[in-house]
């Protein structure tokens, strides 16, 4: 794919990643829409996501994020990145369906490819590193390589779980070598966390329940207890990976509530239970060791209904 000959022309341009963006989708949306203002300048170029936490504000492009979609005029092309797109935010749907060109770009499994034109890489580590090979490196800057990197460690755990190929590494290495602040970023987007957050961390792993001989692992937050901390969804990324560490653990469940009897559901595993499946049951999709999926019924029900799929991945393996 060539992003700049497929913009050929145009002069409206969108960028979308999916709902709830995380690190890999703020990186990749950013990184698309710095390259698309530098080398299309004389197009409109606009980026809609739902509004990404606050950690991410550092990088550029982040305060011409628009979070409302109000904008009615048709676009020449529109990028849905990091997602299929019946998961974009619900306000871009409408202009995406009026678009003349729809390009996808993401490294889901569970994506089997969607738009006028769609590459999707499974092998990738991150919808970031896909957005690294398309970009022509000669308009490659300190911003640009900076919004990339951030996406590559959010989706690899920086650099560390099984979707970091030596490609990955390479990719990192010439990112650094533009020279934006690392440990920093590393630091305040991927480790820190606010005293709250903390707080929230710690009653997950207190209330985790171990299911299926120990071998599985679930928690969840109610709505109680999400208000009565104060905190919201992306207050609560990567707690989920604590739950995965734990010994013995092959697959970690961490579930919030949404609504009355709807939780959004993280999933993530080793190599023995290929969490994508399970998600995919429930509607939802992502990789083989992190999925997701939103379910309905109680605590319990949805509890119940996951340990039935994760035991069917697991006798695979045996
Ligand atoms: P997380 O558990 O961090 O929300 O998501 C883990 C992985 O699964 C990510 O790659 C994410 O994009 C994907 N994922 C999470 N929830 C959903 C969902 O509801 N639908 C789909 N298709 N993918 C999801
Ligand atoms: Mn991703």
């Amino acid at each position: 794919m060539n992003i700049l000959q497929e913009c050929q022309g145009a002069s409206r341009i969108a960028v979308t990643g999916h709902v709830r963006p995380d690190g890999d989708c703020v990186g990749s949306c950013l990184a698309l829409f710095q390259y698309l203002q530098k080398m299309m300048p004389q197009a409109r170029v606009q980026v809609y996501l739902e509004q990404p936490a606050d950690i991410f504000s550092g990088i550029r492009g982040y305060d011409q994020i628009d979070s409302a979609c109000e904008d009615t005029d048709p676009y020449d092309v529109f990028f849905v990145l990091d997602s299929v797109p019946e998961r974009m935010m619900e306000p871009a749907k409408k202009i995406y369906d009026r678009a003349k060109k729809t390009v996808n770009i993401d490294h889901h499994i569970s994506n089997e490819g969607a738009g006028d034109l769609s590459w999707v890489v499974p092998e990738a580590s991150s919808t970031a590193e896909l957005i690294y090979e398309l970009i022509d490196k000669s308009a490659m800057d300190a911003d640009i390589a900076m919004a990339i990197y951030i996406g590559i460690i959010h989706d690899t755990g920086v650099f560390q779980y099984s979707n970091t190929s030596p490609r990955t590494m390479e990719i990192g290495a010439q990112l650094i070598g533009y020279g934006f602040d690392f440990p920093r970023l590393i630091l305040e987007t991927f480790y820190q966390r606010t005293y709250v957050q903390s707080q929230v961390l710690g009653r997950v792993l207190l209330e985790s329940i171990r299911f299926m001989d120990g071998s599985c692992i679930v928690s969840c937050l109610d709505r109680k207890t999400m208000d009565f901390y104060n905190v919201n969804h992306k207050d609560l990324d990567g707690i989920v990976n604590h739950l995965r560490n734990i010994k013995g653990i092959h697959c970690a469940v961490f579930m919030y509530q949404t609504d009355v009897l709807e939780y959004k559901v993280s999933l993530r595993s080793d190599e023995w239970v290929d969490v994508s499946k399970v998600a995919a049951f429930f509607g939802g999709g992502g990789h083989m060791r992190a999925a997701g999926c939103t379910m309905r019924g109680t605590f319990h029900d949805c509890v119940n209904n996951l340990s039935l799929h994760i035991k069917e991945e697991m006798e695979k393996q045996e």
